[in-house]
């Protein structure tokens, strides 16, 4: 990820006042006990309650910091707006989340379902992970490059199409989600968009097949790099119809959906993700407010 885009996510963040100093962040969750007793038992400590102190030593780097704990670097920037400053301060203490996400106050005379909405993340699993707090004053939502919906992106036209002919209902969406067969939260890196088995598969955008062939958990896989950084990712194939190396247009046809590999759910559905370039890999973020614009 690029010094400038992590720029925007932050001046992003700030232009809708969501960044607070991590100790006044704190002693709200704190300050918000009792949580509901019975929920108690089975929720986990507040995310926010759990954040590590780490203290900037000399050769320390916002990359290297993000990799020692597993997060990105947007992550961090996030949660500590310290970390703006070049050279970074050395000596002084940042707070490190558990998870990859964002902090968000909750805006005088709103709920908190109502800035879960807005940033399209799912209630039930941020309401655990936010220690089953019914009214909080601010929350953390987990997942990577959280964004509220708004007019259309820069990223947005750069990827005009909708991968399939018609729009369709997301079976599963973007983020953590509570996986109803083993109970346990895994992150969708993707959505999955019910479609039939053989429905043609569509390039959103202009760009050049970075992958097409079998890949484990995937099934027959189509991955497709376009400009400025983005790549997409079409997963569950029952054919594909591209190469390597293969230019594509918007709309071109990449392959039909499927059911290869291991998909979520049962019903047939096309595995959707749009990826971005960061110095960590390609990253995964929300697919949706791209494909909203579609609608
Ligand atoms: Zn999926």
């Amino acid at each position: 990820m690029s010094f400038e885009r992590l720029r925007i996510l932050l001046l992003g963040s700030m232009a809708i006042g969501i960044l607070t100093s991590p100790r006044a962040w704190i002693d709200s969750v704190e300050a918000n006990q009792p949580f509901n007793p019975e929920a108690q038992e089975v929720c986990p400590t507040p995310v926010l309650s759990r954040l590590k102190p780490h203290r900037i030593a000399p050769g320390d780097t916002l990359e290297s910091i993000a990799r020692q704990y597993k997060l990105i670097p947007a992550t961090l920037l996030g949660m500590n707006p310290i970390l703006q400053r070049r050279p970074i301060p050395i000596g002084q203490e940042i707070l490190i989340p558990p998870h990859n996400g964002i902090r968000v106050d909750i805006p005088p005379g709103r709920s908190w379902q109502e800035v879960v909405r807005a940033y399209n993340a799912r209630p039930d699993v941020v309401f655990e992970m936010n220690g089953c707090q019914t009214q909080p004053i601010a929350l953390f939502l987990p997942g990577v490059n959280w964004a509220p919906k708004g007019p259309p992106t820069v990223a947005v036209l750069v990827l005009p199409g909708y991968p399939l002919p018609q729009p369709t209902t997301i079976q599963m969406g973007y983020g953590w989600q509570l996986n109803p067969v083993s109970g346990r939260v895994i992150f969708h890196s993707g959505l999955d968009l019910t479609a039939t088995v053989g429905t043609p598969v569509l390039s959103v955008g202009v760009g050049k097949i970075a992958f097409a062939g079998e890949r484990e958990g995937y099934g027959k896989l189509v991955v497709v790099n376009h400009g400025s950084g983005k790549q997409t990712r079409y997963a569950h194939l029952d054919s594909i119809g591209v190469k390597l190396g293969q230019s594509v247009k918007l709309g071109d046809i990449l392959g039909t959906v499927g059911t290869t590999g291991q998909p979520d759910t049962d019903q047939p559905h096309l595995h959707f993700e749009i990826r971005y370039n960061s110095d960590l890999g390609w990253i995964a973020e929300d697919p949706n407010p791209y494909v909203q614009a579609k609608r």
